[in-house]
């Protein structure tokens, strides 16, 4: 389908300045959910089940950590990240493939950008400038000055990954680390990305927690999986579960938990699990007095 510029439908922009917009992409995902996943996912299912077959499920939360947190690997970098699991040969294998060598269209001057805002490389653009393709970085009003990098046998995270591993990662990321900050022993993608998170505190209360960044809450709303459930004593075991909206996704529209709560077959069925805002749950966790961390096993 070929749309001119800024094309809408049912009042809604199918592109952005060329750019499919978000509610394009999600509504993508869910007229066309099998395609679309196995296509992009392919990647990500086999960095799973190598990991579980290594033994090694940890190795699953580290990869996507890194890979969200790294958008640009120097040539050295690069090389140093593939030997980081030097035990486990596939690693090299997942880094070598969630790459690809920095594409000269994307350099200017001889250097690759990395936007200050959302950590994603970007595009230079025919005024000398600098264009990031992330939704939340093409509505903001003020953009802070990219990070220049040597675009010199550099390599990028893959577009691909970008947008289903990458950006979906951040929020989740930065969750963890406010958690942490409270004190909590934070778990990533515990059970193969059963779920997000586990946070438990010294005093052992826990929260299991899923975060959706979705622009549309009724699309968000068929997608929500059951949380699994860790009997007390099992390494992830949590007490509280909470299903975790970016707060600007709410800023925008009021509704949007409202929404979630109301459409979700999956949250009907299961009603111990709370939507709220990851602010809201920061402030309602405890606080220790003293920083936890961030962790890919148990
Ligand atoms: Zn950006």
């Amino acid at each position: 389908m070929v749309f001119d510029a800024d094309a809408q439908v049912g009042g809604e922009l199918l592109l952005i300045g060329g750019e499919p917009s978000e509610f394009c992409v999600e509504w993508a995902v869910e007229a066309y959910d099998v395609v679309a996943e196995v296509h992009e996912s392919t990647l990500v299912s086999q960095v799973k089940s190598g990991a579980e077959q290594a033994g090694r499920p940890d190795l699953y939360a580290e990869w996507r950590r890194f890979v969200t947190t790294q958008p640009v690997l120097g040539a050295a970098e690069f090389l140093s990240a593939k030997n980081r699991f030097l035990t486990v040969p596939q690693w090299a294998t997942w880094i070598d493939e969630s790459y690809e060598p920095v594409p000269p269209a994307t350099t200017s001057g001889g250097q690759v950008a990395v936007c200050g805002l959302c950590d994603q490389w970007m595009t230079p653009t025919s005024g000398g400038g600098w264009h990031c393709e992330t939704p939340r970085c093409v509505r903001a009003l003020h953009m802070p000055s990219p990070t220049l990098r040597d675009a010199e046998g550099a390599y990028r995270l893959r577009p691909e990954l970008v947008r289903s591993v990458a950006l979906p990662g951040r929020p989740e990321l930065a969750l963890a680390q406010a958690l942490a900050a409270r004190g909590a022993r934070v778990v990533l993608y515990p059970g193969l990305d059963a779920l997000d998170l586990v946070a438990r505190w010294p005093d052992g209360y826990a929260v299991g927690v899923d975060v959706k960044d979705w622009h549309k809450p009724y699309l968000l709303a068929r997608k929500i999986k059951r949380f699994p459930r860790w009997e007390t004593g099992h390494p992830f075991a949590y007490g509280d579960a909470f299903l975790v909206v970016p707060a600007d996704r709410v800023a925008r529209n009021r509704s949007y938990c409202d929404i979630v709560r109301r459409r979700s077959a999956a949250l009907r069925s299961q009603p111990h699990i709370e939507v709220l805002t990851d602010q809201a749950l920061i402030s309602r966790c405890p606080d220790a007095g003293q920083p936890g961390e961030v962790v890919c096993g148990p």
